[in-house]
């Protein structure tokens, strides 16, 4: 599998060749011709937040690519130096202007086919203030009877709200790990 094909040397530029490197590895890596470098990928974290006030859940419109128009939870790739807990936290700011208070991890959702893994924590909104940034287009809460559940961005997000709304019924929160196509 490819996700993201790299073409060229980050270290020298030159034309990498796809190849298992010589060292023992099983996988095929891009390993430069000219200078040596194997080039590792791994899969990238995107780290997020069930945001609930009473009975309901904050949601975002996204104003960007992919998904414009379609609602998701707060959430984004990770960056370097900071925790997943600190990323999820900086995507609610980002995304929604939302002043929350952390709990637990919620869902821990493995998209193998893309290469990515999904954290979301659940987290209390100590208020109903919102400051949308530029990456939205709204943001509202929701009960979950009014969720676009066919307008939601994407399966990680759809599979936490439901996750979400059926441990609220039964009175108690667990944490779900899982696997999505
Ligand atoms: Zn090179």
């Amino acid at each position: 599998m490819n996700f993201h094909t790299i073409h060229h040397c980050r270290q020298c530029g030159t034309s990498v060749e796809h190849r298992v490197p010589d060292d023992g590895d099983t996988k095929t890596r891009a390993v430069c011709p000219a200078c040596g470098t194997i080039h590792y990928q791994n899969p990238l974290n995107v780290v997020g937040t069930v945001p609930h006030r009473d009975d309901r859940v904050l949601l975002c419109k996204r104003n960007i690519e992919p998904r414009r128009g379609f609602w998701t939870l707060p959430a984004g790739f990770m960056e370097l130096g900071e925790s997943t807990a600190e990323g999820a936290m900086r995507e609610t700011r980002e995304e929604a202007g939302a002043e929350i208070e952390l709990e637990g991890l919620f869902t821990l959702l493995n998209v193998v086919r893309v290469g990515q893994v999904h954290f979301y924590y659940r987290a209390r909104m100590l208020s109903e203030r919102l400051d949308p940034g530029p990456e939205t287009m709204e943001a509202r809460l929701f009960s979950e009877d009014e969720i676009p559940w066919d307008e939601i961005a994407f399966r990680t997000v759809k599979e936490t709200l439901e996750r979400f709304f059926d441990d609220r019924r039964r009175g108690a929160f667990g944490i779900h790990a899982g696997d999505l196509d």
